[in-house]
């Protein structure tokens, strides 16, 4: 048993969902109680911190490795070309090309290069920001533009929040859309997942490809229905026969959509939201204990 935060990761097989709503609003409902954190790990598209209004207490750059290349020191053999699995070096004639974008800093041109040609050197990819309000720790990463690789910063992320939050009892990861490998990194060590879609035959396709990447990560999860009322029930058949747990069912209504729209948090203003997030937070907890199969 240790003492690390209880993880709870909300994600979504797609974005608009209502991911970033949720996520705000539970880690603000908890926050009404005691500290939590809640970590933007939606890198390429930080949107949480719209719903809050904070002190900045910290900010840092992040940086990724990648080759310098030395000129005089190369004997032009190849070599690091070939080693490179993402093709981010590349000969050209008499100049060994880097492309920092596609380099995933695995070191080995650097390390293989017969005449140390390919220092490694530090590059910035973007930046980290902590702010607090009140009882809410808010946690973000923004990368740069033209930056590509999540993953470094996510990881990055949450080794932040994890060594500055490890005293809290609830850390909240709001996680980037989709099933690939930004959102694996970001789940990797949650300890309940919940998934949000919507009552739609789109929804139902996302959350199945969701489900299917959580199930192979071995992670408890949930599902949050949004918009309820909207489209048809295949979601909750599905859910039904796949025997996961709906948490919640959140209206289909004009003034959710419009506190949404103006950046207010919803549960504050619908006390059947509220209701709803009580229920939500007490499972997650619960499971995160796996006091629920
Ligand atoms: S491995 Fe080193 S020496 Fe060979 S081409 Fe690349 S940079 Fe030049
Ligand atoms: S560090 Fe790895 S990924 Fe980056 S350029 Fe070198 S071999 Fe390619």
């Amino acid at each position: 048993m240790t003492n690390s935060p209880a993880r709870i990761a909300i994600a979504s097989g797609k974005g608009g969902t209502g991911k970033t709503t949720l996520a705000t609003n539970l880690a603000a409902y908890i926050a009404e109680q005691e500290e939590v954190v809640l970590v933007d790990l939606d890198v390429e598209e930080p949107n949480s911190g719209l719903f809050f209004k904070g002190d900045l207490i910290h900010e840092e750059s992040n940086f990724k490795m990648i080759p310098q290349w030395d000129e005089p020191k190369c004997t032009f053999c190849g070599l690091c070309q070939k080693v490179c699995n993402f093709h981010a070096v590349l000969q050209l004639g008499p100049t060994i090309l880097v492309f920092p974008e596609l380099c995933h800093s695995c070191y080995a041109c650097s390390e293989l290069c017969p005449t140390d040609a390919l220092p490694m050197i530090s590059k910035r990819t973007g930046k980290l920001s902590d702010f607090r309000i009140n009882n809410l720790h808010f946690v973000e990463s923004r990368l740069d533009v033209g930056e590509e690789q999540a993953v470094p910063t996510i990881s990055k992320t949450k080794q932040y929040s994890n060594e500055n939050y490890a005293h809290l009892r609830i850390e909240i990861y709001d996680c980037p859309p989709g099933t690939s490998c930004p959102v694996i990194e970001a789940t990797k060590n949650a300890d309940f997942v919940i998934l949000i879609t919507e009552p739609t035959p789109f929804g139902l396709h996302d959350l199945t490809l969701a489900i299917e990447t959580m199930r192979t990560l071995k992670k408890p999860m949930g599902v949050v229905v949004n918009r309820y009322g909207i489209g048809n029930d295949a979601v909750i058949d599905y859910c039904q026969k796949e025997n996961i747990t709906i948490l919640a069912k959140i209206p289909n209504s004009r003034r959710i959509a419009e506190l949404y729209s103006s950046g207010k948090l919803i549960y504050q203003e619908i006390p059947e939201v509220k209701e709803l997030l009580s229920n939500i937070l007490d499972y997650c907890l619960k499971a995160s204990k796996g006091d629920i199969e």
